[in-house]
């Protein structure tokens, strides 16, 4: 039997919540329906658009976009400061509802959460209608609008909800792949961020059709894992379950037992490329980010070792696990044969804490590249939550 997978997304979430909260102090004026954004601290030269209303939207006014270029395209921009103290407020007021309604629940960030509808449907009856009334519901209750999308699985799901808005209810189930998730930009499928949507574009790939459409083996060959993904996902194939991830301490990791035992750095440094490539999307996926690394080392004569370090800051790029497992590993290999070698990260936190540090001044990550960065996976990049694989050996693939 086909699952059914709800995706509820707070509608333009800070700016709806700024808003409320303004409207509640008295304030005569909804930002939702002006050209107005939430912005991190204006006076540090990091002044950023972290969430823009619709009308904002529809000028080219987005995050992350400073406000000076904001301001460029409309002087009269309103801008208001995040309060990440009445988000947690508003965003818990709805995960209770959520978590009341439905006992298979998985909160993805502070603004979104899956629900699996497939067993409640004895209970609460045709999934439209329900995902109408709890839309309707939540305006009601809290008085801000979201949009639920409904499918098969929480990619679909996912897809769906980011349909038109606000305040809609959309379908996408697998019969309905082909019309209406086929047709759009590659660009908008879950996960294929900005790098990969250039690279399949020189593929000649432009629709999310016409990805589902190429040869699964030669994306694999330009886009390694990331391609396998992607196909599937174009396809609109996802097995993960409904989680709360929340409740998951396990870290994300990879090991493999050589074919020979090895003393070649370039192998060994070959296989953190590949783990540290599958980390990170798994922990892009479910919108995770990890804090400490662990390498492991067996030798030839099955002595194992392990080496720790945390990160810098709270990470899911490839490129930052991959340079601090050559670090790891450097500071642990002793020259002798290398039998297996394996990678871990642990200490696996969601971006809600990270997307709330960007109004922390005082926080490292606020440097531009990162916010770029940051912001990009925030918004770009939303987690379908696979099972957490702890510790896996991969000897079998
Ligand atoms: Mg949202």
């Amino acid at each position: 039997m086909d699952r059914i997978i709800m995706h509820i997304d707070v509608n333009s979430a800070f700016l709806s919540w700024s808003s409320l909260k303004l409207l509640s102090e008295g304030s005569n004026i909804d930002l939702r329906n002006e050209i107005a954004v939430v912005s991190g601290k204006e006076e540090s030269r990091h002044g950023i658009v972290v969430a823009s209303s619709i009308p904002a939207k529809k000028i080219g006014i987005k995050s992350p976009m400073n406000l000076r270029d904001a301001r460029r395209i409309y002087k009269d921009l309103i801008v208001t400061h995040a309060d990440k103290e009445y988000y947690k407020k508003c965003s818990n007021n709805m995960m209770k509802l959520i978590k009341y309604l439905f006992p298979k629940y998985e909160q993805y960030s502070i603004d979104e959460c899956f629900v699996d509808y497939t067993e409640m449907k004895k209970l609460y009856g045709d999934e439209v209608k329900f995902a109408h009334k709890l839309k309707d519901e939540i305006y009601k209750r809290f008085g801000f609008t979201v949009n639920v999308g409904i499918g098969n699985n929480k990619l679909l799901a996912k897809m769906a909800s980011d349909f038109e808005k606000p305040n809609k209810v959309h379908t996408l189930y697998k019969s309905e792949i082909k019309e209406k998730m086929w047709p759009l930009k590659v660009g908008d499928l879950f996960m294929a961020g900005k790098a990969a949507s250039m690279k399949l574009n020189e593929l000649g790939i432009n629709t999310i059709g016409d990805l589902a459409n190429y040869d699964q083996n030669k994306l694999i060959k330009v886009l390694k894992n990331q391609g396998k993904m992607l196909y599937e996902y174009a396809n609109g194939i996802d097995d993960s379950p409904v989680i709360n991830r929340y409740d998951d301490r396990k870290g994300i990791g990879f090991s493999k037992t050589l074919e020979e035992d090895t003393i070649e750095k370039n192998v060994i440094y070959n296989n953190l490329r590949n783990f540290s490539n599958r980390i990170s999307l798994e922990l892009k996926k479910r919108n995770l980010y990890a804090s400490t690394l662990v390498v492991t080392i067996r030798y030839s004569s099955f002595k194992t070792y392990n080496h720790q370090i945390k990160f810098e800051n709270n990470t899911n790029l490839e490129e930052e696990i991959f340079n601090l497992s050559k670090i790891a590993f450097n500071k642990l290999w002793n020259f002798e044969p290398i039998r297996l070698i394996g990678l871990r990260v642990t200490d696996i936190s969601s971006n809600n804490d990270i997307q709330l540090s960007l109004f922390d001044e005082n926080n490292k990550v606020l440097k531009d590249k990162e916010i770029d960065k940051l912001i990009d996976s925030i918004n770009k990049e939303f987690g379908t939550g696979t099972v957490f694989k702890g510790f896996k050996n991969i000897d079998s693939n």
